[in-house]
């Protein structure tokens, strides 16, 4: 590795707020990561600092043109005092792929990563350790060049900051009502859809408000040129079983490519459930529910793993999964697949480190 990571301690440690209120990303630990990056030096100077705030100029380039790109990963403490993180080369791999798209340069994906391990290390007791606790971590990427031009940034910085998160199932997993969206789209292919970027957030927060206002959990995303096929549902990959069968969208340049989608294919095939990757619709889905083979159905991402659907609401139909408990598979796939982030079952797939 050409770079060594310095690090500066803190000399005033925080106070750690108590567990119960720990909720999500509203805390932050005592350092951060953080490498600077100019088209002369390249990325220069990893450090770990003390967590601060950071100076920006105002005509900072992502202030404006939104060109930033970040992720998300959970690193776990195991009843035995081990610290595991789950598949967080896949993470930096997307990382890049997210760089790429925003035309920001690509990071060592190894140094990204020994960043990481060296940050948890160094608040290594902020990690907590209650059931369905964990510490979040949140790596990304800032275009700070001053300019107001709209082409790809000459500097940024990289960081990576730290947050103790609660159990998101504090009260049980419990299947959420949908609605399904028909006005708002989230993203197209050809569009940044399948980069973790802030614009596609962004852009979908004002159908996650009206969602809210209606009494919805969360919106089910239709694709952008038909309006009819199945995207995601709110920041998660969806996941439906029809009959005995498991699909979900297929890769198709608009949705994310979830690490936890990848860890559910990948054990439906290990446990030879059929599993099918590609287009379904919205009216296939009420057809199926009409003949009662729409069976169970779920989100899946980092921070809750797998979120159950209780209901999907699509324009005037309510489409009611199974009887308002959560489906009997997407609670062994939350079983298995917290089972291992959590160092209760063992890991015969390599994907914690
Ligand atoms: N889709 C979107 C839009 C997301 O933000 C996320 C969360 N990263 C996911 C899907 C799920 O991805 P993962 O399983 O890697 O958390």
């Amino acid at each position: 590795m050409a770079h060594t990571i310095t690090i500066e301690y803190t000399t005033k440690k925080k106070q750690q707020p108590h567990v119960n209120q720990l909720g999500f990303g509203k805390y932050f630990t005592d350092h951060m990561f953080i490498m600077d990056y100019d088209t002369e030096k390249g990325w220069y100077d990893p450090r770990i600092v003390p967590y601060q705030p950071i100076l920006m100029d105002p005509a900072s380039k992502v202030f404006h043109y939104g060109q930033t790109v970040f992720e998300g990963l959970k690193a776990y403490k195991t009843a035995d005092e081990r610290i595991l993180l789950f598949r967080p080369d896949k993470n930096m791999k997307r990382l890049n792929k997210s760089n790429d798209r925003l035309s920001i340069p690509a990071i060592d994906e190894e140094l990204a990563l020994e960043a990481l391990k060296q940050l948890i290390l160094t608040d290594q007791d902020w990690i907590p350790e209650a059931v369905g606790t964990s510490l979040y971590v949140r790596p990304f990427v800032i275009a700070t060049e001053s300019c107001l031009g709209v082409a790809p940034s000459r500097q940024y910085k990289f960081m990576i900051i730290l947050s103790p998160v609660g159990s998101y199932y504090a009260e049980g997993i419990n299947p959420v009502s949908i609605h399904v969206e028909s006005e708002y789209v989230r993203a197209v292919a050809g569009g940044v859809g399948n980069a973790k970027t802030a614009g596609n957030y962004a852009a979908g927060l004002k159908a996650q408000e009206g969602a809210t206002d209606l009494g919805y959990a969360q919106v089910l995303w239709l694709d952008g040129v038909h309006r009819k096929y199945i995207e995601e549902v709110g920041s998660m990959n969806v996941f439906f079983r029809i009959n005995d069968t498991v699909v979900t969208p297929m890769i198709n340049g608009s949705i994310l490519e979830g690490i936890t989608r990848a860890t559910v294919i990948e054990l439906l095939q290990h446990w030879n459930i059929p599993v099918e990757e590609r287009r379904i619709s919205i009216e296939e889905l009420v057809e199926a529910q009409h003949n009662g083979s729409l069976k169970e159905a779920f989100g899946t991402g980092t921070a809750a793993v797998i979120s159950p659907i209780g209901s999907l609401h699509y324009q005037d139909e309510k489409l009611v999964l199974g009887d308002g408990i959560t489906g009997e598979l997407s609670k062994k796939i939350y079983d298995a697949v917290t089972g291992i982030q959590n160092g209760v079952l063992p890991d015969t797939y390599g994907w914690t480190i």
